[in-house]
C-alpha cells in the first residue's frame, strides 16, 4: 500500500497521538503542532503536544498552549514519557533529524508508534514511516494546511483558531512575507486562512510588536556594543555572553530576530548571532539569497537548516567560536561567495 494511503488508514479511527517539534520551538514549529492538534481533536483523536523545551511567551496565545507539555519541565517529564510510550502515532513537525529533539530523542527513537514527519528542511533523515516533506514549502504550517485540505479533504474542519496557528508559522517563516520563499502558493493559502478567520493584524502585533522594556533595551545594547562588522569579509555578527543575557533579564525569545539587524547592513552577505547558553554556544546564521549557510553550518558547527537561515552549536568559548567563524569565512570565501560573483558577472 502507498505510504499516503497507509497514513490515511492510520488516522481514520481514533488513536492516541503525540505531536512534537524541535527544541526551542518557533512560531512555525508551535503553530503547526497546535494547528494540527486542534484539527486531530475534531477528528476524535486523543492528542498531546510535547515540546523538547520551553518557547517564547509571544507564542502563548495559540489555542491549546495551556496543555502543551514542556519535556524539560521536570514536574511533567514522567507524564510526557508515559504519553510517548502509549502513543500509537507520533507526529514530528518542522525538523528533519531526531537530534533536534535533544533530551527527548531517545524516547521517540525507542517508541513503537507509527512516526510521521512533516517538514520543509533539507536532507530529511530516515526516521519516519510517513514523510510529508517539501523544501518548496515556506513553512511546515503550509504543509499541514495542504495535508489537511488537499490530501485528507477536511477543509470544513478548519476554523479560526486553527487558521491563527497556521498563519503564524507562515508569517514568521517567510519573514513577514518578505523572503524569497514567499510564493504564490503562500499567498493563496494565506488568503484561505484569512477567509477561515485568521486574525492577521492581531497575530503580527502579538509576534512582532510585543516587547518587554528589557528586551528593547537589550536589542539597543546588542546593536551598539556587541555588533562586529567586517566589510572586507562581508560579514556582521553579534556575540552575546551569559552575563549580557543576565544583565537584561533575558527571556526565551528575546534574541529572536536580532541576527536580522546584522544582515540588514549594506554590503553584508552573511550574518551570525552567537549566544552563550548553559549548554554551549547557540549559533544562528543568516545570508542573502545567493549565499548558502546551511552547508557551512552543517560542516563546521554541527548544525544545518535552510539555505538562508541556519543554525548550529559550538563547545568552544564565545571568543574562540567567533574567531573560528571569522577564520572559516576567510578560508572559504571562494566557496561561499562563488555563486554571488557568478551572478554579478552575469549581470
Ligand atoms: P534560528 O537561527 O532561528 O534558531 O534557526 C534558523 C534555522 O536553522 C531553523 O529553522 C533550523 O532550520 C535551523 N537550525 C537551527 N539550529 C539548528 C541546529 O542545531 N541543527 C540543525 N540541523 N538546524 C538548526
Ligand atoms: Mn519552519
Amino acid at each position: 500500500m502507498q505510504a499516503l494511503e497507509l497514513f490515511k488508514n492510520k488516522i481514520a479511527s481514533p488513536a492516541k497521538i503525540v505531536i512534537t517539534t524541535h527544541h526551542k520551538p518557533d512560531a512555525d514549529a508551535l503553530g503547526s503542532s497546535l494547528g494540527l492538534k486542534n484539527y486531530l481533536i475534531k477528528k476524535g483523536h486523543e492528542v498531546t503536544v510535547i515540546t523538547p523545551s520551553d518557547y517564547p511567551s509571544f507564542l502563548h496565545w495559540m489555542k491549546g498552549n495551556e496543555e502543551v507539555i514542556n519535556f524539560e519541565d521536570k514536574s511533567h517529564q514522567k507524564e510526557a514519557i508515559q504519553k510517548i510510550e502509549a502513543a500509537e502515532i507520533i507526529f514530528c513537525l518542522d525538523f528533519s533529524c531526531l537530534s533536534r529533539l535533544q533530551s527527548m530523542q531517545d524516547h521517540v527513537k525507542n517508541s513503537s508508534a507509527y512516526i510521521v514527519n512533516i517538514d520543509h528542511h533539507q536532507d530529511p533523515k530516515d526516521f519516519s514511516q510517513f514523510s510529508y516533506w517539501s523544501t518548496d514549502a515556506a513553512a511546515t504550517c503550509e504543509l499541514v494546511y495542504e495535508l489537511i485540505v488537499d490530501e485528507l479533504g477536511d477543509k470544513d474542519l478548519l476554523d479560526a483558531d486553527i487558521a491563527d496557528c497556521l498563519y503564524a508559522g507562515i508569517m514568521t517563516d517567510t519573514g513577514g512575507f518578505r523572503h524569497p520563499n514567499t510564493t504564490k502558493n503562500v499567498h493563496l493559502i494565506t488568503a484561505e486562512l484569512i477567509e477561515l478567520g485568521a486574525d492577521n493584524t492581531k497575530i503580527s502585533k502579538l509576534i512582532y510588536d510585543t516587547n518587554s522594556v528589557n528586551r528593547l533595551k537589550f536589542i539597543g545594547f546588542a546593536i551598539s556594543r556587541r555588533l562586529v562588522i567586517n566589510q572586507d569579509l562581508r560579514i556582521a555578527y553579534f556575540a552575546i555572553s551569559k552575563k549580557d543575557l543576565k544583565k537584561y533579564a533575558s527571556q526565551t525569545g528575546d534574541t529572536e530576530g536580532l541576527v536580522n539587524y546584522a544582515l540588514s547592513i549594506d554590503g553584508i552577505k552573511i550574518a551570525a548571532l552567537f549566544t552563550e547558553r548553559e549548554d554551549g554556544i547557540k549559533i544562528s546564521f543568516r545570508s542573502v539569497e545567493e549565499v548558502a549557510v546551511n552547508k557551512f553550518a552543517q560542516e563546521h558547527f554541527n548544525g544545518g537548516g535552510h539555505k538562508n537561515a541556519s543554525g548550529g552549536k559550538s563547545d568552544l568559548t564565545l571568543s574562540e567560536t567567533t574567531e573560528k567563524f571569522e577564520q572559516l569565512i576567510k578560508d572559504n570565501t571562494n566557496t561561499l561567495y562563488n555563486q554571488l560573483e557568478l551572478i554579478h558577472e552575469k549581470n
